[in-house]
């Protein structure tokens, strides 16, 4: 018997839904470069249920109890005395989400000495000490594409959404004004623009690829250079480095993981590279850039708009300061957890889960660390070394005692 811990973010504030918006999800056949969707034996869930809530549980429990494991899953996962350092020392695997990050440190990898196992539910294992998964012999597994698709959307809405100056124009008619001038004043046009992306793997691929149409200039920078016939095909320039591409960007989106040679690479020097009035769109994750920085680039107008959904630590504390700098269009971490890429995660896992239960090989393109070493997706994209440092500061979301004003729609059934 196995102990499975698994750590998801809270349900909806007003409870688990019992209704959705929509009937079900298109059927997608494989992923644009041919890679097979997740292949489990069997899944206990219907695609579009929310799945990465604590009540969804990835649909994993009836699978795991029938063969006699035992699966706690939890979202208090920060500090000392929570309830995921509690369940960790016994723990045979930890499954948790990029989105509601269970940081695993190398103290709490030290404190789990069973633990051979951890599964992100999604794409991005930054949340891992990586060095001491390498170290602990443990292996670390992602569902790699299941969410790529569904962020390179999100960046595309977000480039036009700052270009645009379309978030603080639905505030305008929210607070009953017409102020067309208001709204104006701040927006363009993409068309013609310089947009590029630090990284063109899966999801820097798809969007230049979505990007393409809005007849703009496409530049990217990343560490293997795309085929000729495809850099023809889309127009792409490409440069030997961010530092190279940015002075040239309108717009610059970055899709590379976290890992220590990425870590802060948006510091003060880089964004002074970076054209006066640019646009700045992060949704790979948050310590790629240097969180002070940014405020002070978008109160000088170095940068016109930054917009994201990833933050340094997660859940972001109540004071973290991209919450209320100016010209932002930051959500919490949601781009790659849409209903559409919940039902794809929840059946990786499960795939990671058969295979690791039955003693099969985990799929090449899902390993991250494996004997001992990057592997798979792992070697390709990642370096070695840990970038969790300071993640102890999730904590303080929960400190926070004052009562959150946000006002939410009641969900429809
Ligand atoms: P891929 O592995 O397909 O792509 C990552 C790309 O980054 C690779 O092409 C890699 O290059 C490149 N890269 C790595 N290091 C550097 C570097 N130092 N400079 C330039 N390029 C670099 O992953 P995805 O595209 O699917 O995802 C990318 C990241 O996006 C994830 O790691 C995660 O952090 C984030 N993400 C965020 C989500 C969200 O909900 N907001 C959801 C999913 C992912 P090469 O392989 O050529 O060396």
């Amino acid at each position: 018997m196995a102990k499975i811990v698994c750590v998801l973010y809270e349900d909806p504030a007003q409870g688990y839904p019992d209704g959705y918006s929509r009937d079900d999800l298109p059927k997608i056949d494989a992923y644009p470069d041919g890679q097979t969707l997740p292949t489990p034996a069997g899944i206990d869930f219907r695609p579009g249920e929310l799945l990465g809530s604590v009540s969804g549980e990835l649909g994993l429990r009836s699978y795991l109890e029938d063969l006699g494991h035992r699966f706690v899953v939890t979202s208090d996962k920060d500090g000392s005395d929570c309830e995921f350092e509690r369940e960790l020392v016994d723990a045979d695997v930890v499954i948790s989400q990029p989105f509601w990050p269970a940081y695993l440190t190398a103290e709490r990898v030290a404190k789990a000495p069973n633990l051979k196992l951890a599964i992100t539910a999604g794409v991005g294992s930054d949340h891992v000490d990586l060095e001491a998964a390498m170290a602990g012999g443990v292996t670390v597994a992602e569902v790699t594409y299941c969410n790529s698709i569904s962020v390179a959307e999100h960046v595309v809405m977000m480039i036009l959404s700052l270009v645009r100056n379309y978030l603080p124009s639905h505030e305008w008619v929210r607070g009953g004004g017409w102020n067309i001038a208001d709204c104006a004043a701040r927006s363009y046009d993409v068309e013609g623009m310089h947009v590029g992306t630090v990284a063109a793997g899966r999801i820097g691929l798809a969007v230049l690829r979505r990007m393409k149409p809005f007849d703009v200039h496409l530049h990217y920078t990343d560490r293997h250079r795309l085929p000729a016939d495809l850099e023809r095909e889309l127009g792409l320039t490409w440069h030997a480095s961010a530092a190279d591409m940015v002075p040239v960007c309108d717009v610059v989106t970055i899709n590379c993981p976290l890992h220590p040679e990425t870590e802060h690479l948006f510091d003060e020097a880089m964004i002074s590279r970076m054209k006066r009035g640019a646009y700045l769109v992060n949704t790979a994750r948050g310590k790629i850039v240097d969180r002070d920085a940014v405020v002070r680039a978008l109160e000088s107008g170095r940068l016109a708009g930054y917009a994201g959904d990833v933050w340094f630590p997660q859940p972001a504390p109540r004071d973290h300061p991209w919450r209320t700098m100016p010209h932002n269009g930051m959500t919490p971490h949601i781009s790659g957890t849409s209903l559409s890429a919940q039902a794809r995660y929840a059946a990786g896992v499960r795939e990671i889960l058969e295979c690791y239960f039955e003693g099969r090989p985990i799929r090449d393109e899902y390993l991250i660390v494996d004997n001992g070493r990057l592997a798979g997706s792992g070697a390709h994209s990642y370096s070695e070394g840990d970038t969790t440092g300071g993640s102890e500061d999730a904590a303080r979301y929960r400190k926070a005692d004052e009562p959150l004003t946000v006002v939410v729609e009641a969900p429809r059934g």
